[in-house]
């Protein structure tokens, strides 16, 4: 049974099918690799809000300051992408964290149990929000090209990676103008992850972390999707390029700069 009949949620929750379909499409979705959390706060009524929980109270391993009340659509720990794509709400939640911002509970559709992923998810959400920044969406996931390129130790210095991304096509200085950060290897679903991309989130679009996943913060899940989807476009370039035997020429700085004032570019 629907909890929530809402148009603007269910076109919420459809455009995350749509992008966990790519995701699985991509191939960078195996098994239940990645996980999305979106804040729907604006997008549902005061008696949506007001909703009994169908959960027992989760605590969060931190207060949440700039979250308290607010509600979160959120992919389901151990559910696989393709069936977030055809099952939506099978396999994902709605959740709502308390007025203390110290615990979370389910309030629609399934008791699904959301990502283990769901504190940094919210951290991240958290820090952004309370720097005053609109941002609704984080995103991550397995793009096999991007994370390939993390296992070489040229391209874990700052900027290197993104640099040499923008360079192999004109397209991905324009969809990812802040370029790509990177965070060293640290354990998955860690906190110390998600702190290390945290300190990130202010100069880049997207953070690749080292030998794992790319992660992208924005305002509409379409959006996170197309600048993974472009990083990985250009990866593509590179390899096929090296795969042909030579090292791709790329952009000239001056060709970059061109563009960077020609979009009006960060
Ligand atoms: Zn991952």
């Amino acid at each position: 049974m629907k909890l929530i009949k809402n148009d603007k949620l269910e076109c919420q929750i459809a455009d995350v099918a749509e992008v966990a379909g790519y995701l699985w499409q991509r191939g960078w979705a195996e098994r239940n690799g990645g996980n999305i959390s979106v804040n729907v706060t604006d997008l549902l009524t005061d008696e949506e809000k007001a909703l009994p929980a169908i959960s027992e109270r989760y605590p969060l391993p931190k207060v949440m300051n700039a979250l308290k009340g607010n509600f979160f659509l959120v992919t389901g720990t151990n559910r696989r992408m393709r069936y977030v794509a055809s099952h939506p709400m099978e396999n994902m939640a709605v959740i709502r964290i308390s007025d203390t911002g110290d615990w979370y509970e389910i309030i629609a559709d399934n008791p699904v149990r959301p990502t283990s992923e769901l504190p940094s998810h919210l951290s991240m959400h958290d820090y952004l929000k309370g720097r005053g920044i609109d941002n609704k969406v984080v995103l991550h996931t397995h793009p096999t090209d991007l994370v390939a390129m993390t296992h070489n130790r040229a391209f874990l210095q700052p900027d290197v990676l993104g640099k040499l991304l923008w360079s192999m096509i004109p397209e991905t200085r324009v969809i990812v103008p802040k370029g790509l950060g990177i965070v060293p290897y640290k354990l998955p679903g860690s906190l110390e992850l998600a702190d290390a991309t945290i300190r990130l989130l202010d100069r880049y679009d997207v953070v690749m972390w080292e030998k794992h996943g790319a992660l992208a913060v924005g305002g509409d899940v379409i959006e996170c999707f197309d600048m993974i989807d472009t990083l990985s476009k250009s990866a593509q370039i590179y390899l096929q390029a090296r795969a042909m035997g030579f090292e791709p020429e790329g952009l000239t700085d001056e060709q970059s700069e061109e563009l960077r004032k020609a979009f009006r570019l960060v």
